[in-house]
């Protein structure tokens, strides 16, 4: 199994690379922000429960998420040749977890590649997506300055967790689209 973890703020491009990703290597896609929205949608207890977090910009805790990205992994891996993990993890802890459930499979994170995007193209990119995503949390400002905030403090040092392990690589994240995959590939490639 091939497992990357794509990583970045909001609005790096996560989601629009992990597509192009998941087309060209076959590899199976874990957003956990997706998994939330869909919970949301379908109106489960997941999905209220993790409501209130979401609309405030903030992290669903935890327990929750790793408890739903067990359970999508124990869904897929028969399947799966290997995982794109995007938003996701988020916390040192939530990145233990994951660890922790790939060696129980007897796999491992090959490698995590992070997307550097300045503060102020992401506000931009996150207010245009927000005209048509649907997102509340994509339309007010206090909510994108929070999500940003959040990730700075609470997300960041997962990056510093991977880095210790060797696995970590930054990517500049602004370009065209393919340029941007283009680079993500040639990381993967190496991973391989
Ligand atoms: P995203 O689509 O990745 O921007 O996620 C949207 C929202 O879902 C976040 O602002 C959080 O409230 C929640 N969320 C998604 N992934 C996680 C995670 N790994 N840990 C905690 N909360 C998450």
């Amino acid at each position: 199994m091939l497992n990357i973890i794509l990583f970045g703020p909001p609005g790096a491009g996560k989601g629009t690379q992990s597509e192009k990703i998941i087309d060209k290597y076959k590899l199976t896609h874990i957003a956990t922000g997706d998994l939330f929205r869909k919970h949301l949608g379908e109106g489960t207890d997941l999905g209220k429960l993790a409501q209130k977090y979401m609309d405030e910009g903030n992290l669903v805790p935890d327990e929750v998420v790793i408890g739903m990205v067990d359970e999508k992994i124990k869904e897929t891996q028969d399947s799966s040749s290997g995982y794109i993990f995007d938003g996701f993890p988020r916390t040192v802890p939530q990145a233990k977890a994951l660890d922790t459930l790939l060696e129980e499979k007897g796999e491992k994170i090959a490698g995590m590649i992070a997307l550097d995007v300045p503060e102020e193209e992401l506000k931009k990119r996150i207010k245009e997506r927000g005209k048509t995503s649907g997102r509340t949390d994509d339309q007010d400002e206090a909510k994108i300055e929070n999500r940003i905030k959040v990730y700075q403090e609470e997300t960041l040092p997962v990056a510093n967790y991977y880095d210790g392990e060797g696995k970590f690589v930054k990517i500049h994240g602004v370009g065209t689209i393919d340029e941007i995959f283009g680079k993500i590939s040639s990381e993967i490639d190496k991973l391989k």
